[in-house]
């Protein structure tokens, strides 16, 4: 299983951090000694597979087969309409 980083955050203190964080973990600031809480998941979420060139926002989908296709291909590798 991947790591999720979430934006954590201090709430008196508003100091903020990036951490990988397990469920049910506790995190505490190292200077204020103060609890962080997460604010917000960070991108890139780690279902995602960041490593993976065919991200959604490099695809689209063949007007001839709909198969999604990288948008750097000249030719659908599916059905092999030129692009
Ligand atoms: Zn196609």
């Amino acid at each position: 299983m991947s790591e999720q980083k979430y934006r954590m955050r201090a709430s008196a203190s508003g100091r903020e951090a990036i951490l990988a964080v397990r469920p049910g973990g506790i995190y505490v600031d190292r200077e204020t000694g103060e609890e962080l809480r997460p604010v917000t998941a960070t991108l890139p979420l780690a279902e995602a597979d960041s490593a993976l060139l065919r991200r959604p926002e490099n695809l689209r989908f063949c007007d001839r087969c709909d198969q999604m296709i990288g948008i750097d291909l000249s030719d659908c590798p599916h059905c092999g309409k030129r692009q």
